[in-house]
């Protein structure tokens, strides 16, 4: 089932500094203010990466808003998987999907330098995305 995996979606975080009444981290589905572990993420990096017969694999963080995670977390997850995808061969690229709004420069100049494509939505004019925001 894992074979032809070449698009890894990570729900890293559901915490978000937003708080859309129409967000789908609200489903109760799991409590909220949970991260994903340096364990789990490595865990779940060396299954993708052994199982799947792709030689070009995207990580996607996702949240959540994912650049609530630490500099730190970032660095010890890219390192990990650079060094992984050395032994094993195969070719990785990074992505993340972020709401915009408060990304600190640091972390900004990391994730240009290691390439990530960076998405983000720009749905509605800001009186109309705002109005589904409670403070
Ligand atoms: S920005 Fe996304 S993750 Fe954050 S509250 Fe809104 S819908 Fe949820």
């Amino acid at each position: 089932m894992l074979d032809n995996i070449d698009l890894v979606v990570l729900k890293i975080t559901n915490r978000c500094n937003l708080n859309c009444q129409y967000c789908y981290e609200h489903e109760g589905k799991r409590p909220l203010g949970q991260d994903m572990s340096q364990k789990l993420f490595r865990k779940t990096v060396d299954l993708i990466l052994m199982t799947t017969k792709k030689h070009s694999v995207n990580l996607l963080f996702h949240g959540g808003e994912p650049t609530l995670l630490s500099l730190d977390w970032f660095r010890d997850s890219v390192n990990y998987v650079h060094k992984k995808a050395e032994v094993i061969g195969k070719k990785i690229s990074f992505s993340i999907q972020t709401n915009l709004i408060d990304i600190s420069d640091d972390k900004l100049d990391f994730f240009l330098k290691e390439r990530f494509s960076i998405g983000g939505s720009l749905d509605n004019p800001e009186w109309l995305d705002n109005s589904f925001r409670p403070k």
